[in-house]
């Protein structure tokens, strides 16, 4: 397989660029959707949240309520610290268990990680990052993502700075355009990963390394 890391801040359009890659023919392991999978009522993740940070992390359907979890850890360390404890290594176990399938294949896996430049993975074949300027990326999350300005700001601020990130990347698509010319910019790159060497066996796992 080709292994290409995707990353990008929120709001930068990293989703929207993983769904153009996607039609590409590219397999997608979303690091967000495994971890909401493995959050839904009836998973033993979500029993382990509820027993650490108490039942008002659920809805009164018993589903998750992210801004509730989100409101304490934003403002307690501690509870971030043993939130990444418990998600983390079984986000970690799931990617790991998609890209072993993918391992032998020539496919071109994508591994989109919103804090790929916190949490750099091993041998990948390639970095892609999606960048756009702050006062854009808080524009479009509450222009299109229902998020008020203030809560964007914050969210953005939580995460690398866009210099970190693009200190990684090997190919930075510029998303700052309209939607047609992100499809554009997806194509050229889409091209690009293609020419891409393999992966190593090891490709993928997480380093300790900042
Ligand atoms: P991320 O996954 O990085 O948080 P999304 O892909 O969800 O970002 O993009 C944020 C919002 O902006 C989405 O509603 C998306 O449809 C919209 N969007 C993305 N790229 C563009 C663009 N080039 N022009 C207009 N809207 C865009």
């Amino acid at each position: 397989m080709i292994l290409i890391g995707l990353t990008g801040g929120i709001g930068s359009g990293k989703s929207t660029v993983s769904a153009l890659l996607a039609e590409h023919g590219a397999i997608v392991i979303d690091g967000d959707a495994i971890t909401r999978d493995l959050q839904r009522p009836g998973e033993p993740l979500l029993k382990v949240l509820v027993e650490r940070f108490g039942p008002e992390i659920l809805n009164s359907s018993g589903e998750l309520d992210r801004g509730a979890l989100a409101a304490i850890v934003f403002t307690d360390k501690e509870a971030l610290t043993d939130l990444n404890k418990i998600v983390h290594p079984l986000v970690g176990k799931e990617m790991e268990r998609r890209m072993a399938e993918q391992r032998h294949t020539d496919n071109v896996v994508v591994l989109d990680i919103p804090l790929l430049a916190e949490n750099p993975r091993k041998g990948l074949s390639g970095v892609i990052v999606v960048d756009i300027e702050t006062d854009l990326a808080v524009q479009r999350l509450s222009a299109f993502r229902n998020m008020s300005a203030q809560d964007a700001r914050a969210r953005i601020a939580n995460q690398a700075s866009r210099e970190t990130r693009l200190a990684i990347a090997d190919q930075v698509i510029d998303n700052s355009g309209s939607l047609e010319e992100l499809k554009f910019q997806v194509d050229r790159v889409w091209e690009w990963m293609l020419t891409r060497d393999h992966a190593a066996n090891d490709a993928g796992a997480a380093t300790d390394a900042l």
